[in-house]
Parts: C-alpha cells; structure tokens; sequence
C-alpha cells in the first residue's frame, strides 16, 4: 500500500468554500491538438469545486482510501522541519503544483528512499530535479495540456488590461472617483499593434489565435516553424531569434519554458531593444526575465507595463520589489488554476494515479521521467544536465 504526499495550496483566508459563483462548468472533452482531455475510470469530486488547495485534496481521498492507500495532504512545504520534509523520507507518490511548488531538489529526493513517482497536478516540472529524479529510479508526470488555454486567457486579459489602463481606471471607480483624464491618459486600442510570442507551443499558438481577432499584427519566435497554413491563416511574422523579434513589437507575450537557454534572457540589454512603451507579459517563468530589470524598465517608461503571475521565488515574500514596481498588472501564480483548470488537472492526476497502481502505462504525454529517462512530453521539453529551475 503507497503512501501519497499531496502538497497543496493554502484554503481560502475566509475557509473552505460551501457555495460557488456558478453551478456547473462547460464540458470540454478535447484539447485543440485533438488530444483527450483526462479520462480517468471514477472521480469523487464535483467539477467546479475548489480542488486545488489543502481540504480540497484534489478529491482524491475516497479513491485512495477505498483502495488502502494513506493520503497526507499539506500546504507546509518550505523551512526547516516542514511537514513536507517530515513525511517525505517514506512516501511512495508526491503530487505537487507549479502554483505552490514543493521543490524536489537533489538533497530530497535523496532522503525519500521510497519515493516512484513525483505527479504535478498541472504543468511545468521544473520544480522537480529531473537528473536527480532519473538517478534515483522516480517517475515524473504531468497533466499536459490541463490549463493551457486557463494560461492563454490570462495572457489575453493582461494585454488588453495593461494597454487599456483597466487596473487603474478600476481603481478609481472602486475609490469614488471619476476623474476620466486621470484613467485614459494612458489608455490604448490594441488594434493595430503588434503583438509577438516567444514560443507558440500550446500556451503561445492558443494566445495567437485568440488575439487574431483583434486586429492586430501577430509575430512569434520559436525553436520550429508552425506550419505554413497556420502562418498564412493567422498572418503570423516568423522571427528567427527573440532578438530579432522584440524591436518589432508594441506587446510581447513569453510563453517558452524555463531552461539554460531562456533563463535571464529578458536583461537589461534585451529590454533597451524595445520599443519605447513595450508591454511584456510572462506567465511562463519568472526566471526568463531579469527581475531587476524590469522594474528599472518600468521605472523609466521603457516598458509601459509589465504583467503576468509567475515570481521568483514563489510565494513571493511581502517585500518582493515586483509588487510595488509601477504599472504591473500581477496577479499571485493563478492563470492555470481556475476552477475549470482544477476539474481537468484533478481528473488527470486520478487517472495517471489509477494507471501507475493497475501498472498500466501512464499516457506518453503526460510522461516526463520514466524507467530513468526523459520520455514522452519530458523527451520533448527537457533536457538532462539542466539547471535545476524553481519557478
Ligand atoms: P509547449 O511545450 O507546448 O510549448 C513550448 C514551446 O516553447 C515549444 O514550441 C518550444 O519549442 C518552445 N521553446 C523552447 N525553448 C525556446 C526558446 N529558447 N525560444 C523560443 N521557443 C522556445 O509548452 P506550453 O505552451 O504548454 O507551456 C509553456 C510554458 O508555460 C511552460 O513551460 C511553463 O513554464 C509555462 N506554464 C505556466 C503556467 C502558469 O500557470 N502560469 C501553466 C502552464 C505552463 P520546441 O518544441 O522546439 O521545444
């Protein structure tokens, strides 16, 4: 019988919910690859319940209890003697979320001598260690593509948030106010801009296609071309480098994961390049970006705004400088965890618990780490030998 470790994120501040804004969510059976959505054999839980934090349990006691399993669920996951460094060293299974990670460094994957398998309920395992993962014989998956579109309407909102002024012009109105100068002296129309990505894998190309209609002239920069119908559909400019792309644009999106290659790749000199009144948007990783940079950029009127809600480290501490940088439209790490989002990362957490206790294969695309080796996704997107990455 397996022991599952589930770090979580906190309940809400008010407690757990017992009413909900809206009765059911929309059913989506497919992904736009064509890819099925999750489709484990049961699910205990009520699709639009809050499900990613501490009571929550991703709903998934019942189903491991029936079956003999100990679930310990916590949020403790940082500091010395957390309840995650206390219960690691005998668990079989950990599921974690990029939203709160419980970063599986070296050192402890090291010390949990039972562990086989770390899941992350969402995307991006870059919390997880995947040399070390490899070295010591754990299986590492994902639920790809659960909260892709969750992250590119989040991308969505954040344009048209920081270039119509939104947050402030709010603000206002929340205030009492109504001085209209003061929420339009900043105010734009997308129209017309240019908007570039960098990368149009499933979070960029959907951010693409959901911009189209807006009118505006669409660059990306990315390892491999899209297909040509897809460029000559959506009217999208190929730039070879994000060098090369960004002088170009009036709003960049980053959508590319965290590695040696894109690591600090927005600095200082990157973000001189620009346009005079960029605007930057990042739900991919904090580290992509130069944190100091980009407020000196704000600070300045390089950029005009900077959004998104991936910080380093995360949670973010009280002082962290992002939260008083001028013009940001950040929120806490949310984009891929809205309730539709939990409904499919829970399912899909379920259904790759329920393979790996059958001894079924796990789905190749949610395979990161397996029998000591990169596979499926993680064959793709990782490569051994790279920095450890926190997000
Ligand atoms: P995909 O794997 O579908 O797409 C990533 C794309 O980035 C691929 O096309 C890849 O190319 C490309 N790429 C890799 N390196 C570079 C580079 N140096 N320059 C340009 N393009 C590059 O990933 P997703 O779209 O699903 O997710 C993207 C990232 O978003 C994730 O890695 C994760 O960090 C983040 N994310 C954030 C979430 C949030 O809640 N904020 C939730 C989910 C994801 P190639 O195929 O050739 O490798």
């Amino acid at each position: 019988m397996a022991k599952v470790l589930c770090v979580l994120y906190d309940d809400p501040t008010g407690g757990y919910p017992t009413v909900y804004a809206r009765d059911d969510l929309p059913r989506i059976d497919r992904y736009p690859d064509g890819q099925s959505a999750p489709t484990p054999l049961g699910a205990d839980f009520t699709p639009g319940h809050l499900l990613g934090s501490v009571s929550g349990e991703l709903g998934l006691r019942a189903f491991l209890e029936s079956r003999g399993h100990t679930l310990v669920v916590t949020s403790d996951k940082d500091g010395e003697g957390s309840v995650f460094d206390r219960e690691l060293p005998d668990a079989d299974i950990v599921i974690s979320q990029p939203f709160w990670p419980a970063y599986l460094t070296a050192e402890r994957l090291a010390a949990a001598k039972n562990l086989k398998l770390a899941v992350t309920a969402g995307i991006g395992s870059d919390h997880v260690d995947l040399d070390a993962a490899i070295e010591h014989g754990v299986a590492v998956a994902e639920v790809t593509y659960s909260n892709s579109i969750s992250v590119a309407e989040h991308v969505v909102m954040s344009i048209l948030a920081l270039v119509r002024n939104y947050l402030p012009s709010h603000r206002i109105a929340n205030e009492g106010g109504w001085n209209i100068a003061d929420c339009v002296e900043r105010s734009y129309d997308v129209e017309g801009m240019h908007v570039g990505t960098v990368a149009a894998g499933r979070i960029g190309l959907a951010v693409l296609r959901r911009l189209a209609p807006f009118d505006v002239k669409l660059h990306y920069t990315d390892r491999h071309r899209l297909p040509a119908d897809v460029e000559a559909e959506l009217g999208l400019v190929f730039h070879e480098s994000t060098a090369q792309m960004v002088p170009h644009c009036d709003v960049v999106t980053i959508n590319a994961p965290l590695h040696p290659e894109t690591q600090g790749l927005f600095n200082s000199d990157l973000l001189a390049t620009m346009k005079r009144g960029a605007y930057l948007i990042n739900t991919a990783r904090a580290r992509i970006v130069d944190q100091d940079a980009v407020r000196q950029a704000l600070e300045s009127g390089q950029l005009a705004g900077y959004a998104g809600d991936v910080w380093y480290p995360q949670p973010a501490p009280a002082d962290h400088p992002w939260r008083t940088m001028p013009h940001h439209g950040m929120t806490p790490h949310i984009s891929g965890s809205s309730l539709s989002a939990q409904a499919r990362y829970a399912a899909g957490t379920r259904e790759i618990l329920e393979a790996w206790f059958d001894g079924k294969p796990i789905r190749e695309e949610y395979l990161i780490v397996s029998a000591g080796a990169l596979a499926g996704t993680g064959a793709h997107s990782y490569a051994v030998n790279d920095t450890p990455a926190k997000s």
